[in-house]
């Protein structure tokens, strides 16, 4: 059994041993959202599968430190303003709140801190003016601010490319520019686009500062692992080791990235529509089976979206429910979580979340056969064992953030069907037998087995 954590880095190319910078600690930056639109299902993974990392983090007995934050000023969020006619914070606002309610409606924890770039002028400034301090950036005075990326030798490692093979962008205008290959830090205000005042000009920040700037303000100039889609590698995160490192810090020690959602072999986008976003998906299906779904797959694996492959695995997720709530009844009481040995072993192995899976069928399997047998300690092993990993995946069907969404209306269900079954005994007891066996056909009719047994009455649907 591996008891060491191992995670795969795409600046090194392979998995090792993690190691924290500080004993028992980890932080952990994150590319959150830029606030321009609804979330669809592919905006939504990378926060799913971090999610998982940080629970599994917290669980082997790390303090976390999660950092997510919010783009909330970008060109997108501007011609949104114009589209949608009103000012572009409120823009920001709408979207900020929709990727909220499905981050919670899929249970992904808030973060420790979860920081607005808006609220960073001045850290980014400071970065600016220490960059054109020590000569890595340069303000031509047309009210921008570029990196001279040639004077950073490390520049383009994690993506693995050499400045001499980058294509410099055929638009790249080399009246201020030094190299074409700068990437701007700051953008000079265009006339009535919001613009917040600079030594060198009024104006805005490049999406890249805002990262760099905000990680440093939270984590320091050094913390452990460095999240985002694997679309970010570049030009992204090579920026904002670019600005950190020109800056004189070490930056992140890990840098992790998960794969996209794809529909049809594509990377899913929004021309497919809004069918996907998860509000939409949502009335299909309950958050916690959405993200049953959607955490199933390898972080680092593409997960080709379809409604059948997510109602197939809401299928197999409702048995495993099926079974916990079975065993609750029997044990007459909510099994406390445990983590087995084969669930550790597949998730310190980057995260094997479908090895881990497996091992779940495998106990379940074993807790069936041990229900049918009355084997109580049985039961109650798989129960826990089964409840431990659903808590680290974010699916545990006890967690009392589900009992708020559409599964109160399985709770209904359920106290609708106990309420049928106390008249039906009722009926019993008062040898109404006509009326106990109406109340079973009725509920046969709708689908609903039961069964009397010595520990009293089961019911399943069929
Ligand atoms: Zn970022």
């Amino acid at each position: 059994m591996s008891a060491q954590l191992r995670l795969y880095n795409t600046a090194t190319r392979e998995v090792a041993d993690f190691k924290p910078l500080v004993a028992n600690k980890v932080g952990i930056y994150l590319c959150g959202a830029t606030v321009q639109a609804a979330p669809h299902i592919g905006h939504i993974r990378s926060g799913l599968n971090f999610d998982i990392l940080r629970r599994w983090l917290t669980a082997t007995g790390y303090d976390v430190t999660f950092i997510r934050n919010v783009t909330d000023i970008d060109d997108k969020i501007l011609h949104k303003a114009v589209h949608e006619e009103i000012p572009w914070w409120a823009v920001a606002a709408k979207y900020e709140r929709a990727f909220s309610d499905a981050y919670k409606a899929l249970n992904v924890l808030p973060p420790t801190y979860e920081p607005r770039a808006t609220g960073h002028m001045t850290q980014m400034v400071e970065l600016m003016q220490r960059l054109i301090d020590n000569g890595s950036a340069y303000a031509p005075g047309n009210g921008d601010v570029y990196l001279e990326v040639r004077k950073l030798k490390s520049y383009l490692t994690l993506s693995n490319q050499k400045l001499d093979d980058l294509q410099s962008a055929e638009d790249a205008d080399l009246t201020y520019k030094k190299d074409p290959r700068d990437f701007a830090l700051w953008k000079a205000a265009k006339p009535g686009d919001p613009s917040w005042p600079t030594p060198w000009g009024a104006g805005r920040p490049g999406w890249h500062l805002e990262c760099s700037a905000m990680a440093h303000a939270y984590l320091g100039e050094s913390f452990d692992v460095h999240g985002g889609g694997l679309d970010l590698i570049f030009p992204h995160h090579e920026n904002e080791i670019a600005q950190s490192q020109s800056a004189g810090w070490s930056f992140a020690n890990i840098w992790m990235h998960n794969a996209w959602v794809t529909a049809s072999g594509e990377k899913m986008s929004k021309s497919l529509g809004n069918s996907l976003q998860v509000h939409e998906i949502l009335k299909k299906v309950r958050g916690i089976e959405l993200r049953w779904y959607l955490g199933g797959a390898h972080y680092r694996s593409m997960l080709e979206f379809s409604f059948d492959a997510l109602e197939e695995s809401s299928v197999n997720f409702r048995r495993i429910e099926g079974f916990l709530k079975r065993a609750t009844d029997l044990l007459g009481a909510t099994p406390e979580g445990i983590i087995s040995a084969g669930f550790t072993e597949a998730m310190n192995e980057d995260l094997a979340v479908p090895t881990a899976l497996a091992v779940i069928s495998e106990i379940l399997k074993s807790g069936n056969t041990a229900l049918a047998a009355n084997d109580l300690d049985e039961v109650k092993r798989a129960a826990s064992e089964i409840r431990g990993a659903l808590s680290i995946l974010g699916c545990d069907p006890f967690d009392p953030i589900f009992a708020t969404d559409s599964s109160s209306s399985a709770e209904t269900l359920d106290g609708l069907i106990s309420l049928a079954l106390e008249q039906r005994q009722a009926a019993r007891a008062r040898k109404d037998f006509a009326a106990s066996d109406a109340i079973r056909d009725q509920l046969a009719a709708l689908g609903v087995v039961i069964e009397d047994t010595a520990s009293g009455t089961r019911w399943s649907i069929s």
